[in-house]
């Protein structure tokens, strides 16, 4: 399989950005940087940029970044166009974190185009840390969002000939995630480190396709899809939800880190961790994988599987790294 079938993109636009997972890459970067969870997040990372570049504060980098494939019709697995549940819904998880340690996340939000956005709000302006469901809608409403349609005839074609079968398999998430890198897109996870040295995060899907509606994966859960400590880094995950929640990987990812591992040895611990509580037979289905980025401005990720790959921007480049794996 050559770099293009790989990706799923045209080969012009993403061989100068193959970083081929040099050592190098892993070296520490000057301020400002930003990463994010799979290749296609190269144009969400170049919009986060522009807010780093003009020496914008790593939140409002975050919150800019990942709003590009929440609004991307192309991107099934993100917001608007993204895979509906199982009856025909696109619910949407988002959360963002900041280096005070301020949070907010919305889960099983419907009809929202920018969630991050919502999330963002009930971190700034609630008391709370998590809206669910049509109360996260009504609040959305009520704060000026606008009701749209997320289900784009695309993504309501191709629910309607799952429904043919209506097979309910969860575990079934390698062949989704080889479909999903195939359509060049994934849940979005995005950290960033800015000039003045802070870091902040934000987390944004429409989960699993084909979901029991109600069900929440990992992306919204702080601790689970995302961490930051601005003391110490921040992390971010992908992968089947149910897996990165069961070890708590973000926040895991940041603890590692904080005992001394580089973000990449973190992130491989952590799917370690995982492997050891299962048992390899319980993750054959599955895919886990991280990405992280200490207060130093080192970074690395790491996946159980094959196929996973991180984007970069840094002063000096902007490339797509393919993850090191164990399984
Ligand atoms: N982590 C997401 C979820 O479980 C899906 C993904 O990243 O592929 O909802």
């Amino acid at each position: 399989m050559n770099r293009r079938s790989f990706f799923g993109v045209s080969a012009p636009a993403l061989l100068p950005l193959l970083g081929g997972g040099k050592a190098s890459d892993f070296l520490p970067a000057d301020k400002p940087i930003v990463i994010s969870t799979w290749a296609p997040n190269v144009k969400a990372n170049a919009e986060a940029w522009k807010v780093l570049q003009a020496g914008g504060a790593a939140l409002d980098a975050v919150h800019a970044g990942v709003q590009v494939p929440e609004a991307d019709p192309d991107d099934q697995s993100v917001g608007y166009g993204g895979l509906p549940d199982r009856d025909g819904k696109v619910t949407v998880d988002s959360c963002i974190m900041d280096e005070h340690g301020n949070i907010g996340a919305v889960a099983g939000l419907e009809y929202i185009l920018h969630p991050v956005s919502v999330a963002r709000m009930v971190m700034e302006k609630t008391p709370h840390v998590m809206l669910v469901g049509y109360g996260a809608l009504q609040f959305a409403l009520q704060n000026g969002f606008k009701k749209t349609n997320l289900l784009t005839d695309k993504s309501k074609k191709a629910w309607q000939a799952w429904l043919k079968e209506s097979k309910y398999d969860p575990q079934a998430t390698i062949k989704n995630i080889e479909q999903r890198i195939k359509e060049n897109h994934d849940t979005i996870g995005m950290l960033a480190l800015d000039a003045n040295g802070n870091l902040s995060g934000a987390c944004t899907t429409s989960g699993m396709a084909y979901k029991m509606h109600g069900r929440v994966g990992d992306s919204p859960i702080i601790g689970a899809g995302l961490y930051v400590d601005n003391e110490v880094g921040a992390a971010t995950a992908t992968g089947l939800g149910e897996d990165v929640i069961r070890i708590c990987g973000s926040h895991a990812v940041v603890e590692l880190m904080r005992s001394g591992l580089t973000p990449r040895d973190a992130c491989k611990a952590a799917v370690e961790r995982l492997i050891k509580m299962r048992g390899r037979d319980r993750v054959a289905q599955t895919q886990i994988g991280f990405i992280a980025l200490n207060k130093k401005g080192e970074y690395g990720c790491f996946s159980l599987r094959d196929n996973f790959t991180m984007a970069l921007r840094t002063k000096e480049k902007e490339e797509v790294i393919p993850s090191p794996f164990l399984m």
